[in-house]
Order: structure tokens, then sequence, then C-alpha cells
């Protein structure tokens, strides 16, 4: 989408035109089946459109959002609505990061900062239909004195973690740098996603969290508190070893319930199971799929 939004306006064009040629209304997102069409407007390659062009897959349970090579349990998990951007990196780079459009992303690495997801001015969403990049939709400049804050060094350490598991290289020196478990090698950007909603949701304990935490897209702010809290958790949690019954009421269930019944791939169900066994202290993944016959007959890929 970040390449789209360049495109456009370096031909003096704009994505509204775009979607009116294709025929794709306001609020509609362009998919992998635009891609053909795309490349003929904007000039970019049709492989890399459909590669960079969510896409929706299966049914029901087994419905799965492919996006950048990876495959995502949820739609949330993507920004594909609201972009969150480095204002220095777009002014000094003049691109977003695919990887920003992560919904646990939440840090730019090479300046250190929090990623923002609102005008500067107004406060408003940025949308990626805005006239330019640097331009939000609500006419106010994106300027680069506008800076995030200084990203915790928690969310960097997580952010290191999710951009290698995003090139799908190996996570092992960082696993050891972070004293996490070796066995999280492999883990796609949708476990991690789950994994930060799982242990960096709930606050305190005995909370109960609103409907709809666990499924919908967070704001770029809720999601650093998130990841701040979740990775922090679980490096505490994997230093000490920390026995299930101290751990678990503050480990949200339903987004680890997700990794075991709708995996967004075979490493994604083999971490998860170890994970729950580690946390809980016993193999929960067998019970969940003798109660939901469905489920464990259901081929997935
Ligand atoms: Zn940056
Ligand atoms: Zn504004």
């Amino acid at each position: 989408m970040g390449f789209c939004l360049r495109s456009a306006s370096e031909n003096v064009s704009s994505l509204s035109q775009i979607r009116r040629l294709l025929g794709v209304g306001e609020n509609e997102q362009f998919k992998q089946s635009h891609a053909a069409r795309l490349s003929r407007l904007t000039g970019a390659s049709e492989a890399w459109l459909i590669y960079a062009l969510p896409e929706r897959a299966g049914k029901g349970a087994g419905r799965r959002y492919r996006c950048y090579g990876h495959a995502f349990r949820t739609p949330t998990a993507l920004r594909a609505r609201n972009p969150q951007v480095c204002p220095l990196c777009i002014h000094h780079h003049g691109y977003a990061m695919a990887v920003w459009d992560l919904g646990m992303s939440t840090t730019c690495l090479e300046h250190g900062i929090c990623l923002v997801d609102q005008c500067p001015t107004c406060h408003r969403l940025l949308r990626w239909d805005r006239p330019s990049l640097l331009w939000g939709h609500c006419a106010h400049a994106i300027s680069a004195n506008f800076i995030g804050a200084e990203a915790p060094g928690v969310t960097r350490s997580f952010q290191a973690l999710i951009e290698t598991s995003f090139k799908k290289e190996s996570t092992n020196s960082l696993l050891e740098e972070f004293q996490l478990p070796r066995w999280l090698d492999g883990l796609s950007p949708s476990g991690w996603t789950d994994l930060m909603l799982a242990f960096g949701t709930i606050e305190e304990r005995f909370q109960v969290p609103a409907d709809g935490t666990y499924t919908r897209l967070h704001r770029s702010e809720s999601a650093l508190s998130i990841v701040t809290r979740g990775f922090e958790r679980l490096m505490t949690w994997a230093r000490t070893c920390a026995s299930p019954s101290t751990i678990t009421d503050l480990i949200a269930f339903a987004p680890l319930q997700g990794l075991l019944l709708e995996p967004a791939g075979d490493a994604d169900l083999q971490i998860g199971q170890r994970l729950c066994e580690a946390v809980y202290g016993v193999d929960i993944s067998q019970k969940l799929r003798t109660r939901n016959p469905a489920l464990a007959q259901m081929s997935l890929f």
C-alpha cells in the first residue's frame, strides 16, 4: 500500500482516481485480485503487488489472510485500513516500510521512536488514501518535527524480533539475547501478534477485557502498551520459569486458543502447543480439539 501511495502521488494521480478506474469503492480495500490492473495503472510490478496486497483465503474457522508472503489468523493482525508511520523515515527515505503494516509493529528501529497513526495537528487517523506520503487527508503536513515518543527498550527488542520473523529469517540469536526459549524460533508474525495479545492485554489481575479486544485493530498507542506489557511479561516468565498459577490469570486465553485452533501455519501450531503446555502445565490443545471435533478434522491448508 505504501508503494501505491507513493506511486499515485508521483504520477500526480491519486488513490481516489485509481479507485475510480478500478471500480473499487472509497471504503473498500485493494486486494490481490486487483494486482494486474493496478500494475498497469501504477507501473508497479504485478508480482510485487500480489506479494503486498492482502487476500482472504478459506472459509469459516479455516479462513486466513495472506499478505507479504505470510498467512495471518485475523485481518486485524495487519493495518489494512489505518497505516502508521515513522515521520523521520517518510521524510528522509520517502517511503513507508511494509513491516509497519503489522498490527503489533510499534517502533522504528532506525530512529528509535514510536510509530504514529494520527495527524500531528488534528489527531485524525492517517489513511492510505491521503494526498501524499507527507500530507494527511485532513490537509495537514506530517512534519518531520512531529516525532513520536522515544521507544521503550522492550518494544525495540520485540520490534527486532517481529521484523526478523517478517523477513522469514532465524530469530535464534535474538531469542538467546532476550533469554527466551529457542523453540519460539519460526513463530510467524501472526503468531507473535497472538502472543503479545495473550501476554500484554490484561493490565491487572481479574480484569475482564472489553468485547472485541482481541479482534479489533489496536491504535498505535494501544499496541505500544500491549507490546510493552506483553514482551516484558514474556521475558520475565521465561527467565523465572514462573509456575503456571502465578502467571495464568495475567494471560488472556482467547488469543492462545486462536493460535491453537486457527494457526497461521504448522510452526505456529507446534509452538502454540509447546507454549500452552509450559504456561498451563498441561497439553490443552488436545482437549480443545476433542471439544471441537470439526476443527480437529479440518484441513487447514
Ligand atoms: Zn524512522
Ligand atoms: Zn490533520
